[in-house]
């Protein structure tokens, strides 16, 4: 009972009257295309363009974040951080190809999200290649994914998104923070209160998200995975 015999219009849901004419609905006849039913949305989703200049002066502005963070980081650990500069010499090279990549117009919380990611692949890489000490698993992974959620959140507040703009985000960090799981387990992280705090961290923002924003959630994983 969602069609309008009179006016030719299908309705969203169940309803009596046809907002239109307040003429009686009816079933829908045979044939008829409803665009609910094959899955597409009422309203168009509308692309947010965000100006260049935006998306540069959040990159630098994250950029100082993660240096001046991350040296504080090696201040405190004093001579153990010999990895530093691999490190700090990575967020460099990840802020200068956001600046080369943002002429190509692409999705920026997708290109920091995959950008952070590799950073911690190379980082486990390159400790493994050094006798794994393990500082890429008990301080880098829960640096940079503490990193990637604080990027999140900015870009979803600085360039005004939409949750399910940005939730799938929050879904993707909140599994791999519970990754470093299988490290710990394995007795290779030597110290595992920041991987421990981080996973913590993203339980509790996907719990905020589950609960405030379930909608949006579940419309954003929809359009990804298509169920
Ligand atoms: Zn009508």
């Amino acid at each position: 009972m969602n069609y309008c015999p009179k006016c030719d219009i299908v309705i969203r849901g169940d309803k009596i009257c046809c907002p239109l004419c307040q003429g009686k609905t009816a079933e829908p006849p045979e044939g008829k295309f409803i665009p609910e039913m094959a899955g597409i949305e009422a309203f168009p989703v509308i692309e947010r363009r965000i100006s260049t200049v935006t998306v540069i002066r959040l990159a630098t502005f994250l950029f100082l974040t993660l240096e001046i963070s991350f040296g504080a980081v090696c201040w405190l650990l004093g001579p153990e951080s010999h990895w530093a500069g691999i490190v700090m010499l990575g967020i460099f090279v990840g802020w200068l190809d956001i600046l080369v990549l943002r002429y190509l117009r692409s999705n920026i919380l997708k290109l920091l999200t995959v950008e952070f990611y590799v950073a911690i692949a190379v980082n486990i890489y390159v400790d493994k290649m050094t006798n794994m000490h393990g500082w890429s698993l008990a301080w880098v992974t829960p640096f940079v994914l503490l990193a990637t959620g604080l990027t999140t959140l900015i870009v979803a507040y600085v360039t005004r998104l939409r949750p399910s703009e940005y939730v799938t985000y929050i879904v993707f960090d909140t599994v791999m923070a519970l990754l470093q799981f299988i490290p710990i387990r394995a007795g290779l992280n030597p110290v595992v209160l920041p991987a421990i705090i981080i996973a913590a961290f993203y339980l509790v923002l996907m719990a905020g998200v589950v609960v405030f924003q379930y909608n949006d959630l579940k419309a954003a994983l929809g359009r990804r995975f298509n169920f």
